[in-house]
């Protein structure tokens, strides 16, 4: 007889559900076909041969501290180098106000463990990042949607301000200054998840939500928003290096988790960080931009060039996605199965991004990986399979 698993695991499982999209870009791999699915840096971009150099250094000159244990914090020079960056975006803190996370992800489930309780209230844009949604499902949260006024028992408000994943949109000053307002008044906590922020390739940077919300309350310690950045999109996210900026009372309780679930981040690799990020990070920053803005530029040509009238995309500043609407009555993960059948064109559908009341006429393109020339091709052959649907 087998063990009856589903009756022994916890309450909280019960919302925690492996994601369809994740099987299906599985099938994926395969060398014909041109896929705006991954949402993963081009590891063209990597800084291998800097990133190699450096273990072999730290290796060679502090390996007993490298190999050894270290604080739940974080190793003090990348708290105190990130805090540095931070104060010089506009938002003053110190290393006090850093912990050092495995990559942004753990972050958003370390702060919804510290704040959620069953039936709270999580406000998330429409669409939202889908990982938010994965970390914070196990704590048992409602969702509702960002842009209505919050129900009651709303604790936190989840927002990727800058380029987002997955819509590339990017909120303006007076967006970011009114959730601020509702926070404030409505006394909700803003998670504000910076994942892409670096790779802004046009227009002018807006302030980060933290920096604002310092500026209005003149202390961290008095603001109320958590800022999660990431070298996951800027070094490479296998080195699993994140963090989270707060008041020091958050960062503290943060910390403990932490403890609870890992005790702390791979020494070597914050070391190596330390190091890598300390010489010629702006110019590294500058390459990742522009690699950003031809690829993202070939995307916004082409699907100008071949989309049928009746499908609308957004145009964004910086990060690396493209949300597209089509005609209602469409079904994305329905034109996937044919896209990848018919053209062998691949995207990611965009229903999973909805924390409530999914649209299903969406999808999700990526540019990051495909070249220029790839690109026009992948968005020829996606029109194709979408023209072919339309009711001509
Ligand atoms: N937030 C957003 C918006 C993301 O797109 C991602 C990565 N896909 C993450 C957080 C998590 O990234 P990491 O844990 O590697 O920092």
């Amino acid at each position: 007889m087998t063990t009856p698993w589903n009756d022994r695991f916890s309450h909280r499982m019960a919302r925690v559900r492996a994601s369809e999209i994740r099987e299906l870009l599985k099938l994926l791999d395969q060398p014909d076909i041109i896929s705006f699915a991954g949402g993963i840096p081009d590891p063209a971009l990597f800084p291998a041969g800097r990133i190699a150099s450096t273990y072999a250094e730290v290796l060679a000159e502090a390996a007993p501290q490298a190999l050894q244990y270290s604080v739940s914090e974080g190793l003090p020079e990348l708290r105190r180098w990130i805090a540095a960056r931070m104060t010089a975006a506009g938002a003053p803190c110190d290393e006090g106000n850093i912990l050092i996370t495995a990559g942004s992800q753990q972050a958003l489930d370390l702060i919804g463990k510290l704040f959620l309780s069953p039936g709270d209230t999580v406000l998330a844009e429409r669409p939202t990042y889908l990982g938010a949604l994965g970390a914070f499902n196990a704590y048992e949260p409602s969702y509702a949607d960002l842009a209505q006024p919050p129900p009651a028992w709303t604790k936190l408000a989840y927002i990727v301000p800058d380029f987002a994943n997955p819509s590339g949109r990017t909120l303006t000053r007076a967006e970011r200054t009114a959730l601020l307002d509702m926070a404030h008044e409505r006394d909700v906590v803003v998670i504000e998840d910076a994942a892409y922020r670096d790779l802004r390739f046009a227009g002018g940077a807006e302030p980060s939500i933290l920096a604002l919300d310092i500026a209005r309350t003149g202390s961290i310690e008095d603001a109320r928003t958590l800022y999660c950045g990431t070298f996951s999109k800027t070094l490479s996210p296998a080195l699993r290096l994140g963090w989270v900026c707060a008041p020091r009372a958050v960062i503290d309780k943060l910390v403990l988790l932490k403890q609870g679930g890992d005790l702390h981040v791979s020494t070597i690799n914050q070391m190596v960080a330390a190091r890598v990020v300390a010489e010629g990070w702006d110019s590294h920053l500058e390459r990742l931009r522009a690699a950003g803005r031809e690829r993202a530029a070939a995307m916004q040509t082409a699907l100008a060039r071949h989309m049928p009238m009746g499908v609308t995309w957004t145009r964004p500043q910086g990060g690396m996605f493209v949300w597209v609407e089509l005609p209602h009555g469409f079904d994305g993960a329905a034109l996937l199965e044919a896209a990848l059948a018919e053209e062998r064109v691949a995207f990611v559908p965009g229903a999973p991004f909805f924390a409530v009341e999914p649209d299903a006429a969406t999808l999700r393109l990526s540019y990051s990986l495909p070249p220029p020339d790839a690109i026009d091709e992948g968005i020829r052959r996606l029109a194709r399979a979408i023209d072919a649907r339309m009711a001509h």
